[in-house]
């Protein structure tokens, strides 16, 4: 049944009257009615069902492959047939648990079915796709919101030639939330491939890497919630393996990355104790009864005992072209632990992303279109004790609604250039300048972080503060309201050590506790030599600043300022693409099917922008439609065009449209397309269809 016959619209750009309750209304009832879809012009929102639906189906593929989409109700799938330019780049949006990483793997599926079918082709398909699961156990984890939550930023090109058919891709990573390897939140796990391993290794390969299938018996593992409801860690540790196998990685890497997977595991076993020295201060030493650990882990990763051993008790200083060897105290040496274990896991994790570039990677050359999918983590947290980590994803998230409103807006107005199509802009919400008070080269909040980081003397989370609310703070008084501090709050009911900053979402607090350090990124040089001394093939390549010859290597870039490069290569990329949007909806946060929670989805409507996509979508003409699949529609509506229509089908459109007496302001018409200004007017043209 076509959806605008129900009392809820596929196209929200159709709702009469709009508002906020509205829109949520027709949300709600499409909803329970299992249409978890529902279209502003060409953005697709979704819903998560938190339940499986028959709509993702070989049928369904084709069926949608071959109707035209007005006639069908609203669907992911569709994503496709609104455009067919060559640069296509899909953003998928929306908060954690709101079913993104689902939706890129409806479309890479789609994608899969759709092309072509030879030996090489398929090989690549399959490929890609199997890329999800090595990711997904690496870079994923269990949180509260989401049980499957991804914990990476991540961007992914595909190359097709000009028959349509993939050739390869390239993926990117941003951003992996690494402090999850020595430190879960209460309620929530390590990354998958922990658990996995554990519970899904043969007996055989536990013996190898000395490990002991108890999740209890180490520390970095969580044990609140060690099992998940639902989740299967032995079957996925075989599925993990299996796609490991036809993504192309050999066994002798796969052993070398389990290997570092439990050496992390060890490594977190290390514990410190005290040993008094004669000057009065404390060196630590590793517990007596932890020995075991260190000795495992070296012997796996091929490292000296006595080299790491003595990397968790002292640290080499250079000051003045002279070294200086510094005693680590029993708080610094968990510090070293933790940063050593941290950095293992992440460069094993940017080295997977790598080698799986290098096996599904372009090995043809031939017309190229790109399809390029991009869903990050999780959107804005609201969250009393957000930190770096949620500074560094809502700068992210902010750049990209930047791209929302600046591609939805650009792509709308020059459609009406491209067609020939007066029009004058309209004004719209930009974000810019919350994007400028964090990342102006000058004075913004990343670089007065990494200023903060480089200068020399004493320095702490509370100087960076200070710093920021000199600046920021105090300057706000002699500029207008529309300047960038005026988004850096101050107020007197901010807790100790905080700061707040009025995102385009909301308000969200951070502490400033960590940035410093976090920013920083540090392992010291002991450790990094350490590893890159390691007779282990893998590890070494993970550590190449800790090759002796380097030592003089100017300090390494912060993690802010590393993380702002790679967001403007990316949105510098994303701007010469053509967008697409799938904006997902979280329902409720109970990851319940069949529950609708109205200020939650409210709440989303309201960041997501929706409204004001819809309003900036009515403005101008709210619907658009090739003039062949219009006069199809319409033809019966009038005596000239049914049943055939000999001519041109823009003038058979013509003679419909004035037959039918419809006001002339209420169309334009375009080079390709009639553009209807007025919801009402579909309405109408729709009723006569039905009578
Ligand atoms: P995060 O930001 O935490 O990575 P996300 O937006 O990627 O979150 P998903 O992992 O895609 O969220 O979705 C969370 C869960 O919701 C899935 O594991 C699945 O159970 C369910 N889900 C999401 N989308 C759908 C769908 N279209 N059909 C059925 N279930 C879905
Ligand atoms: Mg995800």
């Amino acid at each position: 049944m076509p959806t605008e016959l129900c009392d809820w619209v596929g196209d929200m750009v159709l709702i009469e009257p709009l508002s906020e309750d509205t829109f949520i209304e027709n949300l709600k009832k499409r909803f329970d009615h299992n249409e978890i879809y529902t279209y502003i012009g060409s953005v697709v929102i979704s819903m998560n069902p938190y339940k499986s639906l028959p709509i993702y189906t070989a049928e369904k593929v084709e069926e949608y492959r071959n109707r035209n989409f007005y006639e069908l109700s609203p669907h992911i799938l569709n994503i496709f047939s609104f455009k067919q330019d060559n640069d296509q780049c899909i953003l998928i949006t929306g908060e954690s648990g709101a079913g993104k990483t689902e939706a890129s793997k409806f479309v890479m599926s789609y994608v899969a079915a759709v092309c072509g079918k030879g030996q090489e082709v398929n090989k690549v398909k399959e490929q890609l796709l199997q890329s999800n699961p090595v990711l997904e156990a690496f870079g994923n984890a269990k949180t509260v919101k989401n049980d499957n939550s991804s914990r990476f930023g991540k961007y992914m090109d595909i190359e097709f030639d000009f028959k349509g058919d993939p050739l390869g891709g390239v993926i990117s990573n941003y951003l992996l939330e690494k402090s999850r390897v020595v430190k879960q939140p209460r309620g929530e796990r390590n990354f998958h491939i922990f658990y996995q391993l554990l519970s899904g290794a043969s007996d055989d390969t536990l013996q190898k890497l000395k490990l002991d299938r108890d999740f209890s018996k180490y520390n970095y593992l969580s044990l609140d919630s060690a099992t998940v409801n639902g989740l299967d860690d032995a079957a996925s540790f075989r599925t993990v393996r299996n796609a490991m196998q036809i993504v192309g990685f050999m066994e002798d890497e796969v052993q070398s990355i389990l290997e570092l997977v439990a050496a992390v595991l060890k490594l977190g076993n290390i514990e410190f104790k005290p040993e008094s020295r004669c000057n009065g201060y404390d060196e630590s030493r590793v517990k007596d009864k932890n020995g075991e650990y260190l000795k495992e882990m070296c012997e796996l990763l091929g490292i000296e005992q006595s080299v790491l051993e003595r990397a968790f008790s002292f640290r080499t200083v250079e000051a003045k072209m002279e070294k200086v060897s510094t005693t680590l105290n029993v708080a610094q040496a968990y510090y070293a632990r933790d940063a050593l274990a941290k950095n293992l896991y992440s460069r094993l994790f940017s080295w997977l992303v790598n080698r799986i570039n290098e096996s599904i990677k372009v090995c043809l050359s031939g017309f190229s279109l790109n399809l390029c999918c991009f869903g990050f983590s999780s959107i804005l947290l609201f969250l009393q004790d957000n930190s770096f980590e949620q500074f560094i994803i809502n700068y992210c998230n902010e750049k990209l609604q930047q791209i929302f409103i600046e591609l939805t807006l650009r792509e709308e107005q020059e459609e009406y250039v491209r067609e020939d199509i007066e029009w004058t802009n309209i004004e719209y919400f930009n974000n810019a300048i919350i994007c400028d008070l964090i990342e102006n080269n000058k004075n913004g909040i990343l670089a007065m972080l990494d200023e903060e980081c480089l200068r020399p003397g004493t320095v702490t989370d509370e100087t960076f503060l200070d710093k920021l609310n000199t600046m920021c703070a105090e300057h706000q008084h002699f500029e207008s309201r529309q300047s960038k501090n005026s988004k850096f709050l101050t107020d007197h009911s901010l807790p100790h050590n905080c700061f707040r900053i009025q995102h385009y979402a909301g308000k969200v607090l951070y502490r400033a506790e960590g940035f410093v350090d976090k920013n920083n990124d540090l392992l010291y040089r002991d450790l990094s030599q350490a590893m890159y001394k390691a007779n282990h093939s893998l590890i070494k390549i993970l550590f190449p600043e800790g090759n002796p010859a380097k030592v003089n290597l100017k300090r390494p870039p912060t993690a802010g300022f590393q993380f702002r490069a790679s967001v403007g290569t990316l949105m510098k990329n994303l701007l010469t693409k053509n967008p697409n949007y799938i904006r997902c909806i979280k329902p409720n946060d109970k990851k319940a099917a069949h529950i609708f929670t109205d200020s939650l989805v409210c709440h989303q409507v309201r960041y997501l922008g929706l409204l004001e996509n819809v309003r900036v979508r009515r403005a101008g003409y709210a619907f658009r439609q090739a003039y062949d699949p219009c006069l199809e529609r319409y033809k019966m509506l009038c005596k000239q065009t049914w049943p055939h229509w000999k001519g041109p089908a823009r003038e058979g459109v013509e003679v419909l449209l004035t037959d039918l007496q419809v006001p002339a302001e209420e169309f334009a018409y375009g080079r390709t397309k009639i553009f209807i200004r007025n919801p009402r007017t579909l309405f109408f043209l729709e009723e006569k269809r039905s009578q």
